[in-house]
């Protein structure tokens, strides 16, 4: 798991509020650089490894500006990882930045959950989830249903929201079809094609 987002929407909050006091679980994994810092989790029984770009360093040694963000450092936590929660500040959610982030995850081949941050500073909730919403499903080409959580990490407010989400969406991308079934979707969607029934792009 990994969180990633531009400088200050709250990505070490959220994980000081997911790891909570029990620190002691978290411990350094063998083969871990300095800069991927990988620490063994465990959640609700479930064990995770948290591959962390900011939060489990100490803010001195951060250079997050934007520009390294949107490059190397975050597309280096993303392939090292099977999930990545892109956390958003709600009040400015969807940049292009956090775009240019999320397809990043997305053609990585990556489970991607967005976490709605500071969400106890939003003034109409259900407006502006909507907008998020069909903004997401409109910039980005996996958008449709995509996992928006709206949460409150310096509340600690629906972490177990996200945790859930983040334990399903895994559980999805970690479906494997096997060959049979899928030749016969992808036949039977070709003739369809061939047919005239269906366009290409559905
Ligand atoms: P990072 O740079 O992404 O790691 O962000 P930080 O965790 O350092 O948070 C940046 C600022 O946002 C801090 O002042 C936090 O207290 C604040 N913050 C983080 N999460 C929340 C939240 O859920 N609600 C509010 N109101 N502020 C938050």
């Amino acid at each position: 798991l990994a969180l990633v987002g531009r400088p200050n929407v709250g990505k070490s909050t959220l994980l000081n509020a997911l790891l909570g006091e029990d620190r002691a679980l978290v411990s350094p994994m063998a083969g871990t650089t300095r800069d991927a810092i990988a620490a063994g989790w465990v959640w609700k029984g479930r064990e995770f490894r948290l591959v962390d770009t900011a939060g489990l360093r100490r803010k001195s040694r951060i250079d997050d500006t934007l520009e390294k963000l949107a490059t190397a450092e975050t597309l280096r936590v993303i392939r090292l990882a099977e999930i990545v929660v892109l956390v958003l500040d709600a009040n400015s959610a969807l940049e292009q930045q956090d775009l240019t982030i999320a397809d990043l995850v997305l053609r990585e081949g990556r489970a991607l959950v967005i976490a709605l941050n500071k969400w106890d500073t939003v003034k109409e909730p259900g407006k502006l989830l909507r907008e998020i919403e069909a903004k997401v499903t409109e910039s980005l080409q996996q958008g449709r249903g995509m996992a928006l959580v709206p949460i409150s990490a310096l509340k600690g407010r629906k972490l177990e929201t996200l945790m859930d989400t983040v334990m399903r969406t895994h559980a999805l991308w970690d479906t494997r079809l096997s060959t049979g079934p899928l030749n016969r979707w992808l036949e039977a969607m070709l003739a369809d094609i061939a047919l005239g029934n269906r366009m290409p792009s559905q």
